[in-house]
């Protein structure tokens, strides 16, 4: 067969008009913002790339499923569909609905992490850090070395490094240890996958140690692609399969389906110990709503059910991570340093290799995502010493492993002329690093400041 381009799997039904402001409109809105593209106005901005969360697109099945929605408030139809859907893929017998993934986090670590425990993971995800540092624990990232090393190209690059995990059980006491988690794929730390084999290796460590597993499964049919494609012995295998084999390994799971889910808002969590499923339950109840609905409408709960079976679509996942893939050999070809390979759901422009000029307490990741907004009207967001600094009681921070910016990719929303308008921009910018300056925070919150901290330039 001749050579055919990897197309959007899709036909569009339904648009929505996007458009670029000026550049004076840019400027003031930058200005407005105090340089945090948080508190940019959707209208400001043209290719949205802050987030792939709850930002893709639903499919016509979705939308006849929202018309099916049940909204009685104990037992809804909606919630058993979902709940079947979620047990055919994760296994698990336990199913809770949660209005998104960092509720579902809160209910689980209320219940099963105490202050002074730690909880080791490959890399916690910003809202999962944070949960886990409000019941007083430790967040431990125990990522393989490599996975922090944004120029070298391994398979799995996500995987934990099992050597520092077991260090770490023997280390802190197994007894502080509430349970082990594993980000599929690896969010911040690239959108990298990680292996059968590795979550194999954890499962082992686990069970050695009786310790429980949980996967953050935000990105399962993302992860599972990857390993189709890179893993031996599951060339054959289908993307659903290959996730019920990542799940078999676990003992539970947080999920927000605002990414794999394929909608725009929901989450849960799952697991097998009913006696710490009914603790979740109760904290549910109490913040979320009644464990049939927990926090969502019935028609949201039909459409995740139908996303999660669309997410694990052979077409779907690889026109998906072609996309993906697509972005970052565009600016890596014109030489633009970035976290290599791509990741499943972004693209990772790396600012430390990009402006060397810029020192880290001086936020190069976020003066690059401030350029491309200022540029082209392209909103990344920065995974860096903003984000995961750590602030220091004299005003200075322990900067963060990687100055990243994350161009993460909506699902099913952006067309390939898109995705080379973002080239074009970033490439652009990257002509013109050495012109660009650092910021500083003029203000900050005690947890997530990335969120609302203001900037000026230096
Ligand atoms: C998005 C995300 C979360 C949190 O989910 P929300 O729905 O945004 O609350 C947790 N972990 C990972 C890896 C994520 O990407």
């Amino acid at each position: 067969m001749p050579h055919r381009s990897i197309i959007e799997p899709f036909r569009i039904k339904s648009v929505q008009a996007i458009d670029l402001p000026s550049v004076e409109e840019r400027e003031q809105a930058l200005q407005r913002a105090g340089y945090n593209l948080f508190g940019l106005h959707a209208d400001e901005v043209i290719i949205d790339l802050l987030t792939d969360s709850g930002t893709g697109a639903m499919s016509a099945q979705q939308w006849a499923g929202m018309m099916l929605g049940d909204e009685s408030y104990a037992g809804a139809r909606s919630f058993f569909k979902f709940e079947k859907t979620v047990k055919d893929i994760t296994g698990f017998s336990e199913v809770i609905p949660t209005h998104q993934g960092r509720a579902a986090e809160r209910i689980l670590f209320a219940n099963a992490v105490k202050e002074g425990d730690v909880v080791p993971s490959n890399t916690h995800f910003d809202t999962t850090r944070a949960n886990v540092e409000y019941q007083g624990a430790e967040a431990r990232d125990l990522v393989i070395a490599e996975g922090t090393d944004p120029a070298k190209v391994l398979p799995f690059k996500g995987n934990v490094d099992i050597t520092a995990l077991r260090a770490t059980i023997d280390d802190v006491g197994v007894e502080r240890i509430p349970m082990v988690m594993v980000t599929v794929t690896n969010n911040s730390g690239g959108g990298q996958p990680v292996s059968m084999a590795n979550l194999r290796d954890v499962r082992a460590v686990c069970d050695e140690y009786s310790l429980p597993l949980i996967l953050d499964a935000c990105r399962f049919a993302e992860n599972a692609w990857f390993i189709k494609l890179r893993e031996h012995g599951y060339e054959d295998r289908t993307p659903r399969e290959i996730a019920q084999e990542m799940f078999s390994l676990a003992d539970g799971c947080t999920m927000s389906a605002k990414k794999d889910g394929l909608a725009n808002i929901g989450g849960f969590v799952a697991l097998n110990n009913a006696e710490l499923a009914a603790k979740c339950r109760n904290l549910l109840i109490l913040t979320e709503g009644f464990p049939t609905y927990g926090g969502l409408a019935g028609y949201d709960l039909e459409a995740i059910a139908v996303g999660l079976n669309e997410v694990l679509d052979e077409n779907y996942l690889r026109y998906r991570i072609r996309s993906t893939e697509y972005l970052a050999e565009k600016v890596y070809a014109a030489g633009v340093p970035i976290v290599r390979p791509a990741g499943g759901h972004a693209v990772y422009l790396d600012a430390k290799g990009l402006l060397p000029h810029i020192p880290p307490e001086q936020y190069p990741a976020q003066a690059l995502a401030v350029e491309l907004y200022r540029n082209g009207g392209v909103r990344g967001v920065e995974i860096g010493s903003v984000m995961f600094g750590k602030p220091q009681p004299d005003g200075t921070d322990i900067p963060a492993a990687m100055e990243l910016v994350r161009l993460a990719i909506p699902r099913r929303t952006y067309t390939q002329s898109h995705i080379d308008f973002v080239a074009e921009v970033v490439i652009d910018v990257a002509m013109g690093a050495a012109e660009i300056g650092g910021y500083r925070i003029t203000e900050q919150a005690p947890w997530l400041r990335h969120f609302t901290a203001r900037f000026e330039p230096v």
